[in-house]
């Protein structure tokens, strides 16, 4: 594995979001001088909170899957997830609702969710699901250690017997088609399916490999923390404090000083020059080369995932649903075309709707309930729209959705917005948090490289590199920069000691 040239005693790391925490508690873990340098007054950045009116919101990721991997990011500094973070293993994980009326709670637990599917589809999916079950099991086992949390420094270096595995448990054919040799029921099909969305594909393109993320939610299990989401970054910065960790909030990275193709310093905002021998930028990529000062070579533009509008509405709600649902609307394929190839909205929106207040009712006012509803949209690249006119409205119609399907009568006290055109303020790709698709093109080695070219001693963190975009990948793609900079030193053992 390549590794960053000459002296690495301090790294600078630009961004405090869960990627430049995680790389910052395995370099302070390994001996050296951090300093973290966040252009928001606190940690998190897409991992967001904002306080309204005594609800306390969780402005980016709703569900926590692979805890252990916090505890590594926590472990590397010698302390314990669990003394930091208390997190509720969520039982069912989600409840699938369909267009049809039919409801189906997906269990981890694998005999509660066969008995589940049994009762939903009959006893020959029920096995359906248990053979499915198991190649989701050895896919992640071939996939996890050799292709997502390695760094490699050439398509070349995936030639191994995990990959002659991964052909054969037919990693490389579509999504749909995979799973659709396990099951046949179509409500079923889209339960182990729709998480091709998070990889910015439709199931049908997605490559079965990405059936790994079904394997972190259906059969790994979802987390909910004690305080929200946003408990994390602030737990995994206050560790790094206790670890030494130097934090320089409400401060951008205007420039890096360069002597030849190192660089040698960063300068912020506020005037200040920190003087380093190895930097980690988790900015958007398109920052990090501006930064940088060159382009990102490649023979084809990248493609950007859909966007979300997401509404946080608060206030009584009569009918309380449980943590995740996912309510589907009637079409599928459909759906996926207008958001990815046409760039119109759903014409029958498939939504995730989350109460954190099922789990941690201290998130909102005495007896009243928090949720919120992400509506996958497209991004701007593919149908750009004035969103600063339309989020209001399009809420009000997903709120309509909502109400009819869930929640009938719900009429928020408070509620809240994000839609591209936040998301395109904080500078993100096409106005989507979600980076880049995770096509076969921009996937792994094809990916951009986390040691970019023309530097000697900067390396890439984030959603935008490898191993891409969601909690689990950018604590790993924080794990990575550190790798690339110290060299391989695995940190103490996985833990999921933080779960109840
Ligand atoms: C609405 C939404 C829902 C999501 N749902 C899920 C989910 O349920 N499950 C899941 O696993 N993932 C989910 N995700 C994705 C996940 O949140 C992200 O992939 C992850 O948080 C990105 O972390 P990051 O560190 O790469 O980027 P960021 O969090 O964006 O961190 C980058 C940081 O760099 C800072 N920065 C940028 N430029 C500068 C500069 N010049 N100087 C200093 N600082 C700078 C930014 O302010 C930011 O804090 C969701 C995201 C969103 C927004």
């Amino acid at each position: 594995m390549r590794t960053v040239t000459g002296r690495t005693d301090r790294v600078v790391v630009v961004g405090a979001g869960l990627a430049g925490l995680s790389a910052a508690l395995h370099l302070a873990g390994r001996g050296r001088s951090v300093v973290v340098v966040e252009r928001d007054p606190g940690p998190g950045g897409r991992a967001g909170r904002v306080d309204l009116d005594g609800y306390r919101l969780d402005t980016g990721p709703t569900v926590l899957t692979m805890p252990e991997l916090l505890g590594d990011a926590f472990a590397a500094v010698g302390t314990d997830l669990a003394d930091h973070v208390r997190l509720t293993r969520l039982e069912p994980a989600y409840t699938a609702r369909f267009g049809d009326g039919s409801v189906l709670p997906v269990h981890t637990d694998p005999e509660r969710m066969t008995d589940a599917v049994r009762d939903f589809a009959g006893p020959t999916e029920a096995a359906g699901y248990r053979r499915l079950r198991d190649w989701l099991t050895r896919l992640y086992r071939a996939e996890f250690d050799r292709f997502i949390a390695a760094n490699f420094d050439s398509p070349l270096g995936l030639l191994s017997p995990d990959l002659a595995r991964l052909v054969a448990l037919g990693g490389f054919r579509r999504l749909d088609n995979r799973i659709g040799a396990f099951l046949t029921d179509e409500r079923l099909k889209r339960v182990f399916t729709f998480q091709a969305l998070y990889a910015g594909e439709s199931p049908m393109r997605a490559l079965a490999l990405y059936a790994v993320i079904s394997y972190m939610d259906t059969v790994g299990g979802v987390y909910f923390p004690d305080g929200g989401m946003a408990a994390v970054p602030q737990a995994m910065a206050r560790a790094a404090t206790d670890a030494g960790v130097e934090f320089r909030f409400g401060a951008s990275v205007t420039a890096l000083e360069r002597r030849g193709t190192r660089v040698t310093a960063v300068h912020t905002s506020d005037g200040e020059r920190i003087e380093a021998d190895a930097v980690v930028l988790t900015t958007e990529p398109h920052e990090s080369y501006r930064l940088l000062g060159r382009a990102p070579r490649r023979p084809v533009p990248l493609r950007a995932a859909p966007s979300a509008l997401v509404l946080h509405a608060g206030g009584h709600a009569d009918h309380p649903i449980g943590h995740h649902t996912i309510s589907f609307g009637e079409g599928w394929a459909s759906t996926f075309r207008e958001l990815i190839t046409d760039g119109r909205r759903m014409s029958d929106p498939s939504l995730l709707i989350t109460r954190p207040t099922a789990t941690d009712p201290s998130l909102a006012p005495p007896g009243k309930e928090l949720f919120s509803i992400l509506a996958p949209v497209p991004n701007l690249d593919r149908g750009p729209r004035d969103w600063d006119a339309e989020a209001g409205p399009y809420a009000d119609e997903v709120l309509e959705h909502v109400r009819s399907r869930l929640l009938p009568g719900f009429t928020p006290e408070v509620s809240y917005v994000l839609s591209p055109a936040d998301w395109q303020r904080r500078g993100l790709v096409a106005g989507t948090p979600f980076s880049y698709a995770h096509s076969f093109g921009q996937t792994g080695p094809f990916r951009p490289r986390n040691l970019p070219p023309g530097t000697e001693n900067v390396v890439l963190a984030g959603g935008g590199t490898v191993p891409g975009v969601g909690v689990p990948t950018v604590l790993i793609s924080g794990r990575l920069a550190a790798d690339r900079i110290t060299g391989t030193r695995r940190t103490a053992g996985r833990t999921m000691e933080g779960a109840r």
